[in-house]
């Protein structure tokens, strides 16, 4: 069964589309957290975002680099949050990769990428340590 995203490339389920290439698409996000949400999306369809081949993922970035000055411009914002729910445990809810690029304007009331812990971890410098040595064996 092709995602809900797919059947949006394919032009099976209407959406707003802003941007279309070879290999990525872009198209306002039917739930806006603020006006000019975009969502963009290899048209193939990737899990997670470490599942996207390395070509693909060259223009995922071109295509975000694109379009995050022209989502702003769109709606004269001030700035945008541009993440990726990477996961169910990250609240990634749609199971092909999608890059939310979100319009932010001073005094919006929203926090920063910061916000999306629940607890923060009191680590020691040698668990820091620690973890950045696997990090970079496993790279
Ligand atoms: P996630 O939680 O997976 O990172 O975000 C999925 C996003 O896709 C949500 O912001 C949701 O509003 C959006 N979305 C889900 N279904 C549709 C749809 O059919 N059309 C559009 N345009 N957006 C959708």
């Amino acid at each position: 069964m092709p995602t809900i995203f797919s059947q949006i490339v394919d032009g099976e389920i209407p959406a707003r589309t802003v941007y279309e290439d070879e290999t990525t698409f872009a198209f306002l996000d039917a739930n806006p957290l603020a006006p000019g949400h975009t969502l963009v999306i290899p048209k193939d369809e990737y899990e997670r975002l470490n599942d996207v081949p390395d070509d693909v993922a060259a223009d995922l970035y071109a295509t975000i680099h694109d379009l995050v000055p022209a989502v702003e411009d769109a709606v004269d914002a001030d700035g945008t949050t541009v993440a990726f729910n990477n996961g169910e445990a990250a609240g990634q809810e749609v199971p092909h990769v999608h890059c939310h690029i979100v319009p932010r304007f001073e005094g919006d009331g929203g926090g920063p990428i910061h916000a999306i812990a629940g607890e923060t971890p009191d680590l020691a410098d040698d668990e820091l340590d620690d973890i950045a040595a696997d990090i970079e064996s496993i790279v």
